[in-house]
């Protein structure tokens, strides 16, 4: 036991944890631990404290944190920040469900601002829809929470991806052809400015922070609250597909048409791996049709169980919240840091399915999934937010473990891709900036990084520095 809670009534330092030398030797250089507000150090965590295991990593990348905030209401996020603003010499990890991949939101010896208990999920207008969300909740509970009411919001494929990080980036899941990218459905936002300023963001008011925020959300604040206009979804069917993937480009081929043709209430993902000897090659085909007439169901799926043999199959018509309900409650214990590289796609190609069958016959990846978009996404114009990857196809997503030779191989495909989606990229080079975000949005973007965030405190992720003055143009 390492923490004993002094709760003596004369005692200034009253909830304050009393820590014993043992914990106290392993705090990490450069924090000013005693000078935490005493409404953050009732929950912080710091290294030698047993509830540390459970806080320093991500689900993907394992981390050691100087001191782990856990602010419980707004005014604790302000604290929070004006803290780490007194650290400026240290990384500063904003976390909501840490999920991030882009987004290092946990650090070795810095900060990290850990959003979990802002998590709820309140109805705030029935007749429109329109439900306010904490950046702490995890997608199958909002999927849970808005199931009694006939609705659903679009997230992504995975029920345990934080609100906070997903819906400040894109949000490219299940519903997306039908209904559009999660952040297409946010109507305002409540952030903490840098400045520790709380400020709300919509259509009428601060509508560039708005602009900024869909696709870009990272750089300008911590968003303690999401305001979403939800949609009213039936059951779906959801099929899982196990096809032959002998010949990996014809069957990219075959894959790319049946998605680019279906009608958009049919999104589908693609997942395959490296050919593995002496097992059959199986790609696997998760789609879903936000419909829940079986005839249409069976219908808009066929063209998909065509593309090869199939192996096995499994269809059935369920909650959309159900299907989302995909993943465990554990804590995140992720270890090292992941690889992994991001593209969108305009259509798959013969010439972009050979060289995606050389990636996954190089042995480098281990894992490339492509998720089809179009269809609703398109419909909003790739100047109204700040992601503009509004005419592609494909999302590709490969993740390997040697990043060198991942990014030889990726750089010699380059030439097929048409951007990037930043919450699947590991890597920091500044050129990816430029792929994330085409020059007119970087351009803005960055003059209204100068503004809101010009001491660069927000840069864990996909960092614009307000800084620099080079032009990506140049160096892309
Ligand atoms: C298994 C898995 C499946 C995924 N599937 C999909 C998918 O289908 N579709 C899709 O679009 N994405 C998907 N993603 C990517 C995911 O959307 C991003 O990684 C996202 O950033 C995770 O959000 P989080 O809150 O869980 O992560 P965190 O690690 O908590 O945050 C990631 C980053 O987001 C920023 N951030 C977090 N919270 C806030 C906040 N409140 N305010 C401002 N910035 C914040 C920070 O920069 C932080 O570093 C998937 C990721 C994983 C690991």
């Amino acid at each position: 036991m390492g923490i004993v809670v002094d709760v003596s009534t004369n005692n200034p330092l009253m909830n304050r944890p009393v820590r014993r030398p043992e914990v106290l030797a392993k705090r990490r250089p450069g924090i000013d631990y005693d000078g935490l507000p005493s409404s953050l150090a009732e929950t912080a965590i710091e290294p030698g404290d047993p509830g540390y295991p459970r806080v320093r990593s991500n689900y993907l990348r394992g981390g050691a944190p100087g001191l782990v905030l856990l602010p419980r209401d707004v005014p604790e996020v302000v604290d929070a920040l004006s803290f780490a603003r007194r650290h400026p010499h240290l990384p500063l990890g904003i976390r909501s469900g840490g999920h991030g991949v882009s987004g290092r939101s946990t650090n070795d010896g810095g900060l990290v601002i850990d959003l979990r208990r802002l998590n709820t999920v309140e109805v705030l207008d029935r007749e429109t829809r329109l439900v306010r969300i904490g950046p702490g909740a995890r997608w199958k509970e909002v999927a849970a929470a808005l199931r009694p009411y006939g609705w659903a919001l679009g997230s992504g494929d995975y029920g345990g991806v934080g609100v906070g990080g997903l819906a400040t980036a894109g949000g490219i899941g299940f519903l997306s052809r039908r209904h559009g990218l999660t952040i297409d459905h946010l109507r305002a936002v409540e952030l903490v400015l840098a400045d520790g300023s709380i400020v709300r963001a919509g259509q009428d008011e601060h509508p560039d922070l708005f602009w900024a925020v869909r696709g870009a959300g990272a750089n300008f604040g911590i968003v303690t609250s999401f305001e979403f206009q939800v949609d009213e979804v039936t059951d779906v069917g959801w099929a899982q597909l196990a096809l032959d993937a002998a010949d990996p480009a014809g069957f990219l081929l075959r894959f790319g048409e049946a998605a680019a043709n279906a009608p958009r209430e049919t999104t589908a993902f693609l997942l395959m791996g490296p050919p593995r000897r002496g097992r059959p090659a199986v790609a696997q085909v998760m789609a879903m049709v936000a419909s829940a007439d079986p005839d249409v169901v069976v219908e808009q799926l066929r063209p998909f169980a065509a593309i090869s043999a199939l192996y096995q199959q499994q269809v059935v018509i369920a909650p959309y919240a159900d299907v989302i309900d995909n993943a465990p409650d554990d804590d995140h214990h992720g270890q090292g840091e992941p690889v992994s590289r991001s593209a969108f796609v305009r259509e798959i190609t013969p010439a972009f399915a050979a060289a995606a069958e050389r990636l996954l016959r190089s042995g480098v990846v281990y894992f490339f999934q492509l998720r089809s978009v179009g269809g609703a996404v398109a419909d909003v114009a790739p100047d109204a937010t700040a992601y503009p990857h509004r005419e592609a196809g494909f999302q590709l997503t490969a993740m390997g473990i040697d990043a060198k030779r991942m990014d030889r191989l990726w750089d010699e495909v380059r030439e097929h891709f048409d951007g990037l989606y930043l919450s699947f990229e590991t890597d920091t080079r500044p050129q990816r900036l430029a792929d994330a975000f085409p020059p007119p949005t970087l351009d803005r973007l960055r003059e209204l990084k100068r503004r809101y965030d010009p001491d660069n405190v927000f840069r864990d992720n996909f960092n614009i520095d307000p800084r620099t003055d080079t032009s990506f143009r140049d160096i892309a």
